[in-house]
């Protein structure tokens, strides 16, 4: 509690300062390429049907390493140095969140160590060696699932103990207070240059907007500066793996109930006897069974609706939108692109719409999970 209590007073003190904005945002724009380009992909949107959406995406993709993470990653690394600390830990999953923190520690002058799962660490090697280039420190966690899960356990009992040097740089907007405010804040102009760009775009608001969610980062990002608008439905594309009805998912908003995880009460998938379900999806990075408070509570409030995605459709997208626009997304991004595929099958997309996809990161990581399940080599 120390040290979180710690860290919520710097936050507090950071943001009422201009001068700590005025640097993130003068550093967001030289060296993370900011604001990220948002534009229409039509030879996509024309293989939606008779009367196809106008569809928007917002290339995070595009930002310096690769995906949104990085914007999170260099907020909390200047806060960080701000406290004094001069070594960061965080975990990772699909290596992005991990990639962006080893980036920052190097950009910063930090020292920095990544943990990450055995079976993450195998299946995202590009991301280790990656990591590894930029200086950090990756160690692979064995324990329990060996993903994602444990690679947090093991972040906090390594931040707990040397928590006068170490800032915990958690990666998404999940885990306890003040995380899930903080994440979230730093990701907030994903969607603030959304709103402003496809004003400019198409002089009004979409009538969806779709992201992806693992631990909710990028969705909250996406979402915030929409929730006010009551016009605009906010839709989220959940891991359902190989099918809700096989168990093996990652679909915490979709088929998970209330709980503790982490530090935080959400939506979770566990057992009757709140033991933490082995979640699977084809993604790394959505492949945990928790998801963040503030997305639980949107979720409640009916603001924001669940969609459950298989592995399957995801694969399809990132193979239609490589074929359709020459960009291939990130499998869990992929999941986003699944689930407007689907909408448009069920036939649910009403003539007319505008809709604003979130693409979080790149493909380049997933090349050997595409070649073996696509069949590519
Ligand atoms: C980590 C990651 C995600 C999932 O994390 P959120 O916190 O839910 O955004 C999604 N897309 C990409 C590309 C990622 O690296």
């Amino acid at each position: 509690m120390a040290a979180l209590l710690e860290l919520e007073h710097a936050y507090d003190l950071a943001r009422a300062d201009p001068a700590f904005t005025r640097e993130l945002t003068g550093l967001l724009r030289t060296r993370i390429g900011r604001p990220t380009l948002l534009h229409q992909v039509p030879r996509f949107a024309a293989r939606l049907g008779a009367a196809p959406p106008t569809v928007y995406l917002k290339r995070e993709d595009m930002a310096h390493t690769g995906s949104h993470k990085i914007n999170n990653a260099l907020g909390q690394g200047l806060l960080a140095r701000r406290m004094g600390k001069r070594r960061l830990v965080a975990e990772t999953g699909a290596g992005q969140h991990g990639v962006a923190v080893a980036t920052v520690a190097a950009m910063l002058g930090l020292s920095c160590t990544v943990y990450m799962g055995a079976v993450d660490a195998e299946r995202q090697r590009p991301n280790v060696i990656r990591m590894r280039l930029l200086g950090a420190e990756v160690r692979v966690v064995e324990t329990g699932s060996r993903r994602i899960k444990e690679a947090i356990t093991e972040s906090v009992r390594d931040w707990v103990s040397q928590v006068d040097t170490t800032h915990y740089l958690l990666g998404s907007a999940a885990g306890p207070a003040p995380y899930p405010r903080i994440v979230r804040d730093f990701q907030y102009p994903i969607g603030a240059e959304a709103r402003s760009q496809i004003l400019t775009a198409e002089g009004r608001l979409p009538d969806y907007v779709i992201a992806c969610i693992g631990g909710g980062s990028n969705a909250l990002g996406a979402f915030r500066p929409f929730v006010a608008d009551a016009g605009v439905r906010l839709l989220g594309a959940e891991a359902a793996g190989r099918g809700l009805h096989t168990g093996a998912h990652a679909a915490s908003l979709s088929a998970g109930s209330p709980g503790e995880i982490d530090g935080s009460f959400s939506y979770l998938l566990q057992d009757d006897d709140g033991q933490i379900a082995t979640t699977h999806s084809v993604a790394a990075g959505l492949d945990y069974p928790g998801v963040g408070p503030e997305l639980s509570y949107l979720e409640d409030s009916g603001r924001l609706s669940s969609v459950p995605i298989t592995d399957d459709l995801a694969l399809r997208g990132m193979r239609e939108l490589g074929h359709s626009e020459g960009i291939i997304p990130a499998l869990e991004s992929a999941h986003a692109v699944g689930c407007l595929l689907d909408l448009a099958e069920r036939g649910e997309l009403a003539a007319g719409s505008v809709v604003l996809l979130c693409l979080s990161g790149r493909g380049d990581k997933d090349l050997d999970i595409a070649a073996r399940e696509l069949g590519l080599f």
